[in-house]
């Protein structure tokens, strides 16, 4: 185990500090609180793997489940080498706050394999995979603890694992695990459900203060899964989408970008150029270059940062000029810059609900895979974009009638449901009437 690993790293401790401002307002049995203080159970395990030169390694992987007083623990499992338990108990204690904020009926949870994926062979791979499976057999399970990808796994991992955990139990049981292929039980709009809730937020957002479309200005940190799709929902909408980085960071056009040309290029050429294609034909258009804190600078009206956690933080967010944040990415504002962007009354819509639109739409694979009856794309689209709108505006509500920053009216949101749960089962109120 590596030094990070055995010492906690506070982040958890931090996650849970991130609850006071909502603690007011959510008037929860202090049990309520105790049961979220404590991740329900933490497996270890030590996973052999055979490498192709024939030599052995062993990988260390953990799971967590951080509560299922709502339902099954849901959350992502990620390779990393720097995998780090504390931080690990931290995200499952996000997607225990997400999925009560989205009111689905689950808990959270969150694991994964300290491993260089990069470093592996695709075989070297699988045997990790299904290794990790192996050990965690009798921990996950459609009814107890449901996996999905997360940072550096994907589709093809997830199928692996169904399949392994398939053998195992001798059941076909693709609702262990979500995330999957479509041909092997996964979901349509799976695949762009994130940038589609963050999609649904903006646009009701912006709706609700009556800004027009074409008049409203966008700037996107990161380029991949989520941040291409809720550009690509964002220019059909017409907002203009005037900045985009990626990792080796950004362009800038004031007259907006033609976001199906960006994203055709980036995917083909893996760089990002300001171009504009008609058919199979692309031309430069004019665009300045900026670096990856610039963007976060940008004269925009809405910023949505989808690349990494961490990037606004008390040494930058004075700078930030957007009039919204949209959280796409996982924590990408820190607790100093909330207080900063507050006082510059900057809306932010947090990532327990920003970013949710893809275990939704997990929630709703899982429930495919045990009816066996599968959804159209469009079914899923309008399932996804009721949802966050009820939920959005269960939000918003709390937010206008306390006058509370979003991401406080959020956890309160979700500390009230999860307290309902704990008060169903019986407090000390319950029991001794005190
Ligand atoms: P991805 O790997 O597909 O894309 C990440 C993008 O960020 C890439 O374009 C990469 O080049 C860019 N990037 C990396 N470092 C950067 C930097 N320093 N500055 C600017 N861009 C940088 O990942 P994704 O699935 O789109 O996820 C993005 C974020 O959204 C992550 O924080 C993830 O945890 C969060 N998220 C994703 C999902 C999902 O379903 N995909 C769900 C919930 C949350």
């Amino acid at each position: 185990m590596t030094k990070s690993q055995t010492h906690p790293s506070g982040a958890f401790d931090r996650a849970l500090e991130r609850l006071e401002p909502a603690l007011k307002h959510a008037e929860i049995h202090p049990e309520a609180l105790e049961r979220l203080r404590h991740p329900k159970a933490i497996l270890s395990v030590s996973i052999p793997v055979r490498l192709d030169d024939g030599g052995l390694r062993i990988f260390q992987g953990f799971r967590v489940h951080h509560s299922d007083l709502r339902g099954p623990c849901k959350g992502g499992l990620r390779y990393h080498p720097d995998l780090d338990l504390d931080q690990i108990k931290a995200l499952a204690f996000w997607m225990t706050c997400k999925c009560a904020v989205m009111d689905l009926p689950y808990g959270g949870g969150k694991g994964g394999v300290a491993v260089d994926p990069k470093a592996l062979s695709p075989l070297e791979l699988e045997r990790l995979s299904r290794g990790f499976v192996a050990r965690m057999v009798d921990f996950i399970g459609p009814d107890t603890d449901i996996p999905a990808p997360d940072v550096y796994t994907n589709a093809r991992i997830m199928g692996w694992m169904m399949d392994e955990y398939s053998t195992l139990v001798r059941k076909r049981t693709p609702a262990v695990i979500t995330g999957k292929p479509l041909s092997l039980g996964g979901s349509c709009g799976r695949d762009t459900a994130t940038g589609r809730g963050g999609f649904v937020c903006l646009h009701e957002l912006a709706r609700d203060r009556g800004w027009k479309p074409a008049q409203t200005t966008v700037a996107i940190q990161g380029f991949g899964n989520a941040g291409q799709a809720v550009a690509r929902l964002l220019h059909e909408a017409g907002y203009k989408v005037i900045a985009v980085s990626d990792s080796k960071g950004g362009i800038l056009n004031r007259d907006g970008f033609d976001i199906p040309s960006l994203i055709k290029t980036k995917n083909e050429t893996r760089e990002l150029k300001a171009v504009y294609c008609e058919g199979s034909v692309c031309e430069s258009v004019d665009a300045d270059r900026i670096d990856n804190d610039e963007i976060l600078a940008v004269e925009a009206d809405i910023l949505i940062p989808a690349a990494l956690a961490g990037v606004i933080t008390g040494d930058n967010a004075d700078q930030v000029r957007a009039r919204m944040i949209v959280e796409l990415a996982n924590g990408p504002i820190d607790a100093e810059a909330d207080e900063i962007l507050n006082a510059k009354e900057v809306t932010v819509v947090p990532d327990i609900l920003a970013n949710a639109g893809g275990v939704t739409v997990s929630y709703y694979e899982w429930i495919q895979n045990r009816s066996g009856d599968y959804w159209t794309e469009e079914t899923v689209h309008e399932r996804l974009d009721a949802h966050m709108r009820t939920q959005l505006h269960y939000v918003l509500d709390l937010a206008k009638k306390h006058d509370l920053p979003f991401r406080t009216a959020a956890y309160t949101l979700a500390l009230r449901r999860i307290n309902e749960a704990v008060e169903a089962l019986g407090t000390r109120r319950y029991f001794n009437g005190d």
